[in-house]
């Protein structure tokens, strides 16, 4: 057995015997980060694998590390047990997204890029598989403070690969700029990847399906578990029933802060409702909602930007 592979083993065996420990002592979860998820993801170097003669921060190589880091922070955690904001945050059976130390940023980004991988090329929803261009993945700064989820890609973004760049985008894009931000401040993504087929229509969008939706969530959740957001805003009614599985209607829910696994949510309007129904006051609670989330956020706010729609 090889030095590395040997390391592996014994890391393997201390994880084991620690988790042991933990649970004779009553603990039944212990939280662990993407990047340690990630780096267990790659299989050891073994006998038959040469390893890299120059090593850099590969997955390989940051295996054990990892490993070794979950097993401090595990014991740093146990320690104050149901003291962070975690906990207090978390719903009755909800798994918290992590809000530990930051990631390894080379980790997070080969985790990022290996689960990009896997989503272009799935084709668990073959009717949308092969009527796809491009899978729209997602968009935006991986270390965002903030995420827009929408629903699902549109005609535009099936032909271009990216989120929101059709009509409802160029809206969506400029309210991102009237908060300070710009797009690539953001991190923008959808609840489904791939647009949803519509057979013998010309044009036209229709609703993803419960089966599609079930089907595609859990690549957005591990974006969010990687990316780490401050705040999520959902973007209409499909992608706070994709994120939180409330059906209640937006018109309620906008407005009202939620929380994604202890990440606080705004739910609003989706940016296509604002062009369908132009009226004024649909726009200023859509404003409304970004103003909550730049003061969550702790972005400053101007005068002009507080009282945007109080003019005229
Ligand atoms: N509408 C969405 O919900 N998502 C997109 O990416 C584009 C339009």
């Amino acid at each position: 057995m090889s030095h590395m592979a040997d390391a592996h083993e014994q890391l393997l065996d201390a994880t084991i015997q620690h988790l042991e420990e933990l649970k004779a002592r009553g603990v039944r979860h212990v939280s662990v980060s993407p990047e340690t998820l990630a780096a267990l993801a790659k299989p050891p170097l073994g006998k038959s694998q040469t390893p890299n003669p120059k090593p850099q921060m590969d997955q390989a190589a940051a295996l054990p590390t990892a490993v070794q880091s979950a097993i401090r922070n595990q014991k740093s955690e146990i320690s104050a047990p149901n003291a962070g904001q975690e906990t207090l945050l978390a719903l009755p059976g909800e798994t918290v997204v992590s809000q530990g130390p930051p990631l390894d940023p080379r980790a997070k980004a080969a985790a990022f890029a290996a689960l990009r991988e896997r989503a272009l090329a799935c084709v668990k929803c073959p009717h949308l598989a092969s009527a796809r261009q491009n899978v729209v993945f997602g968009v935006g700064n991986i270390d965002a403070q903030l995420m827009f989820v929408g629903e699902a890609p549109g005609a535009d973004e099936d032909e271009q690969g990216e989120p929101f760049v059709g009509k409802a985008g160029q809206l969506l894009t400029r309210i991102i700029q009237a908060t300070g931000l710009q797009r690539a401040d953001v991190y923008i993504g959808n609840i489904l990847k791939c647009r949803p087929d519509t057979p013998g229509q010309s044009a036209g969008n229709r609703k993803p399906t419960a089966d599609e939706m079930a089907t595609c969530i859990p690549y957005l959740h591990e974006q969010i578990d990687l990316i780490r957001p401050k705040v999520i805003v959902a973007l209409g009614a499909t992608a706070v029933e994709g994120l939180l599985g409330k059906t209640i209607g937006i018109t309620r829910l906008r407005g009202t802060w939620k929380t994604y696994r202890g990440i606080p949510l705004m739910p609003t309007y989706h940016p296509a409702y604002l062009l369908r129904n132009q009226a004024m006051s649909e726009k200023r609670k859509v404003w409304e909602d970004m103003l909550a989330v730049m003061e969550k956020l702790g972005l400053p706010i101007s005068l002009k930007q507080r009282n945007y729609f109080l003019k005229g």
